[in-house]
Formats: structure tokens, sequence, C-alpha cells
């Protein structure tokens, strides 16, 4: 489903990323752990050209990605953050309905792919689809960004450390959550964290970068038994 070939990525003629090899299965859980600066998030931004690789090449679904057209990418691609990134001055509504408004749905159904999303992550539509994002707690801000990820039906999820800021409460749900929704769409998955118990929990495949390059992968199993 996505593909690196010997790629690379620099910085003010720094590499962060160098002759990195990649090979992520549809429908497969795919986790990018490593230290703070080891290039997960980098690595993660070329795969939907927020950040544009410099050498190699990049295939999603085996066609270069610069073949698609952004608009396309970002559709069939959802990305979620950290930092979570709500419009501040939108509702729950009107930010999950982000990249469904662009793709110009018709209004009746981006109103019941809300309404799904919400009760998919546990949030009742009715009470929570015109709050704004200020009216929300850190881990219902943090299903919102996930929905708002989801809302256009991607065949990827694109995840940067979405459960960074969350208490560990929240987080193990937010966790379940994310699990649950993989089982049900097979979708293919890809997350960033640096966590190993988060990577070894939810991973089908953990890949671990250090400076740029893959220094281990395999299952869950594989990375226990590895020294
Ligand atoms: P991680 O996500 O593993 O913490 P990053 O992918 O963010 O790592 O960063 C990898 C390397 O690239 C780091 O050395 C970082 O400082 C550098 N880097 C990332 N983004 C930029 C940028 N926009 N400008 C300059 N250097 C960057
Ligand atoms: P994360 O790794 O969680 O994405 P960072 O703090 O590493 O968070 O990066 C935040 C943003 O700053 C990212 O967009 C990244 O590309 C950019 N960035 C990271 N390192 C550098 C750097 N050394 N110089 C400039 N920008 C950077």
């Amino acid at each position: 489903m996505i593909e690196f070939k010997q790629v690379g990525k620099y910085f003010n003629g720094k590499p962060a990323i160098e002759h990195l090899d990649l090979n992520i299965a549809k429908g497969e859980f795919t986790v990018l752990i490593g230290t703070s600066g080891s290039g997960k998030s980098t690595t993660l931004k070329m795969i939907n050209r927020l950040i544009e690789h410099d050498q190699g090449k990049i295939l999603f679904a085996g066609e270069e990605i610069h073949n698609f057209k952004p608009e396309e990418l970002r559709r069939r691609m959802g990305y979620a953050i950290q930092s979570i990134g709500l419009f501040p001055h939108w509702t729950v509504e009107k930010n999950i309905a982000t990249v469904p408004q662009l793709l110009k749905w018709p209004r009746a159904k981006i109103r019941d792919r809300v309404t799904e999303l919400l009760e998919l992550l546990h949030l009742d539509a009715e009470q929570f689809r015109h709050r704004f994002p200020h009216q929300l707690s850190g881990g219902q801000q943090q299903r919102v960004g996930v929905a708002r990820a989801l809302a256009a039906n991607p065949d990827v999820l694109l995840m940067d450390e979405p459960f960074g800021a969350l208490d560990p409460v929240t987080r193990a749900s937010m966790q379940a959550e994310i699990v649950r929704i993989h089982r049900l769409s097979g979708r293919t998955l890809v997350l960033v964290t640096h966590d190993i118990d988060e990577a070894l929990t939810l991973a089908d495949r953990i890949i671990l970068l250090d400076n740029g390059k893959v220094v281990q992968q395999g299952t869950p199993q594989q990375m226990l038994l590895q020294p």
C-alpha cells in the first residue's frame, strides 16, 4: 500500500532520513517508533506530502505519490496529530466536515457522516456537534481530531502521537477505540510514537528508526525476542 524506496530527506543540508526502505501492507497497523529526532514525523509527513522527499521514491497503491493531486491524497489519507489542530472558531461538526466539504459532499451526507463518527468515538452526536473545541476536554478534542481524520473514509490513517497529551485512562480508551476501528474497517494505519508499550500494544508491525534509518522491524513478538 505504501512503499519507500531509498528515500532521503535533508534539512539545511543535514540528513533527517537516509536510504529509507519501507513496505507497509494494506490493512496493516504499522507503528513507527524511535527516540526524538529519529525521523518518525518526517517519515509520516512524507507519505501525505506535507513534507516532500528529496531522494528515492514513495509509492502509494503502486503509484508514485507525485502522480496524485494533493486533494486526492488528502481524501485517501486521514491525518491526526497530537496537537489536534482543531479550528477554534468552528464547531465540532464543521471541524469534522473539513475534508468532505472540500470534496463538496452534499450537506445531508455530511451530517449523517458526522453523526456516525461521533457515535463511533463514543461522543453523543446531538450533544457535541454544535460545541466549539474550547468546550471539550482534551480527550474529547482528540476524539474529534480522529473523527476528522476518518471523515472522508480514507484508505490510510496517519497518526502522529495522537494520544500524547492524554491522561493514562483516556489514553487507554482511545487506544482501544483505534484498535476497534482498525478491526472494523481494515484500514491501513500508520502511527508514530516514542512509547514502546504503545507500540507493542497496538502494532501488527513495529519499525524502529534511529538517526533516519530503520534499525529493526518485526511483529511485537519478534521485537521482544530480538536483543
Ligand atoms: P521525530 O519525529 O522522530 O522526533 P523528526 O522527523 O521530527 O523526528 O526529525 C528528524 C530530524 O530532522 C531531526 O534532526 C529534526 O531536528 C530534523 N527536522 C525535522 N523537521 C525539520 C525542519 N522543518 N527543519 C529542519 N530540521 C528538521
Ligand atoms: P513532532 O516530532 O512531534 O512532530 P517536533 O517538535 O519534532 O514535533 O516538530 C514540530 C514541527 O517543527 C514539525 O513540523 C517539524 O517538522 C518542525 N521541526 C522539527 N525539528 C526542527 C528543526 N530542527 N528546525 C526546524 N523545524 C523543525
